[in-house]
């Protein structure tokens, strides 16, 4: 295939053309209900472009075999195309080495990937993980399980009625006895970014490890582990352009290494005997059975058209996006929007008099319009906010003003069956 990719000609330019960036998303230009889509569910997952459906299409066609096992041709162009991948992930996001980067299925796997391994090694009785009330239930089970075995428990930073974290309330939590704080860099609910740099600087003062959830930061904005001091970053590729079921987990080396590994299997060995085994070195100690190559290779062909892009390009359109969509919103009668009005990414949930959000996403949606709808894996979020659900508007650098008109013109239908007043 030959398709256009707007990046060509955007790079080293610094305009930000929103109608070629649009063309270079396939999915963009259909018709849903009869009406153009109009996709704001990019917080559950991105659409991707031809670049990356390309870089998929030809590994298949050409070079698809497994990969570390074979001396064949293309097993080794796989395995170079797979490895390669992992630099580029690697070097997005400023590792020091492509050796901390491990393949997973996404942000899920990668936190459940340290609670089982770190988390089951290192946690005990009277030992605590402090997480914060807006965790994603990723971010939250695997360590409610791991503590449950351990007999640590597990606290939880309060969440100030605007939607930001309550510093305080951390600052009074963390102690001797927090071993590991884990927190959402962007919260998927309220679009509030944390001061994750803080929280890292003070969980390591305390003596405690970090692991950041990066689901909704990395698709938004450079990351910069080095810069953060994290221990952990875990982010997904399906919700920055790249396939689903591929993902990334960067540890420090130095915590990698001596983690005890996860799953067995093929590739996460050195050597196995009758009588047991050794580890492969990191990352492959992680990595057992056969990888999702073509999501690797599409991963990293994302992080490419990401940068050819530009953060600073995304960064500015959306946050223009973002203002005009919180705009319009609070224009409308009887809408309240959750979380803060700055210091946020455009994640906005919001709740519009009593139509129940599962409603309103069903009518949004007769017009082509592409919300989500419910608790977002955040229950316990929700009972702090005292909602059983929110409608959520998620925008992506591709997304224009003109549907935020389109999303305010269905919330005006809405308004009109449930005879909104
Ligand atoms: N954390 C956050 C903040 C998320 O938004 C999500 C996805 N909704 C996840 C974790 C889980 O990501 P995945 O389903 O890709 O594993």
């Amino acid at each position: 295939m030959d398709t256009p990719d707007s990046t060509a000609v955007a790079a080293g330019t610094s305009a930000f053309d929103i109608d070629r960036v649009r063309a270079d998303f396939p999915i963009l230009g259909r018709l849903v209900h009869g009406h153009p889509l109009v996709y704001l569910d990019n917080a559950a997952s991105s659409q991707k472009p031809y670049a990356v459906l390309e870089a998929v299409d030809s590994y298949y066609k050409e070079i698809h075999a497994n990969v570390h096992r074979g001396a064949h041709e293309l097993s080794i162009r796989a395995t170079e195309a797979y490895e390669e991948a992992r630099a580029v992930v690697a070097d997005h996001i400023g590792a020091a080495s492509a050796s901390e980067v491990v393949f997973v299925r996404g942000t899920t796997e990668a936190i459940n990937l340290v609670a089982e391994t770190w988390g089951a090694a290192h946690l005990a009785e009277g030992d605590e993980v402090l997480l914060t009330k807006m965790e994603h239930h990723s971010n939250l089970v695997p360590w409610q399980m791991v503590a449950g075995r351990a007999g640590a428990t597990v606290r939880y930073v309060d969440v100030a009625p605007d939607g930001t974290l309550v510093m305080e309330d951390y600052d009074r939590l963390l102690s001797n006895r927090t071993r590991l704080v884990a927190v959402t860099h962007v919260s998927n609910t309220l679009g509030v970014v944390n001061p994750v740099a803080e929280i890292v600087r003070k969980a390591h003062d305390a003596g405690a490890l970090c692991l950041v959830d990066g689901a909704q930061a990395a698709p938004h904005m450079q990351i910069d582990v080095q810069a953060l001091g994290c221990d952990f970053y875990a982010f997904s590729g399906h919700k920055m352009l790249a396939p689903t079921g591929i993902g990334a987990l960067w540890g420090q080396r130095r915590l990698l290494d001596h983690m005890p590994p996860w799953q067995g299997g093929g590739e996460m060995i050195s050597e196995v005997t009758l009588e047991g085994f050794h580890t492969a070195p990191v990352p492959h100690k992680f990595e057992a059975g056969t990888p999702n190559i073509s999501g690797a290779i599409g991963f990293a062909e994302a992080v490419r058209y990401l940068q050819r892009i530009g953060f600073d390009a995304i960064h500015r359109w959306e946050a223009e996006l973002t203002a005009y969509a919180l705009d319009a919103l609070a224009a409308v009668d009887g809408l309240e929007i959750f979380g803060p009005l700055h210091e946020r990414v455009g994640v906005i949930s919001f709740r519009y008099a009593d139509i129940h959000a599962h409603d309103l996403a069903t009518i949004l949606d007769q017009r082509g319009v592409a919300i989500r709808a419910g608790h977002h894996c955040n229950q316990p979020l929700m009972e702090h906010l005292g909602v059983d659900a929110t409608a959520r508007a998620s925008l992506y650098f591709y997304n224009t003003r003109s549907e935020i008109d389109a999303l305010v013109g269905a919330l005006g239908l809405a308004a009109r069956l449930f005879g909104v007043a």
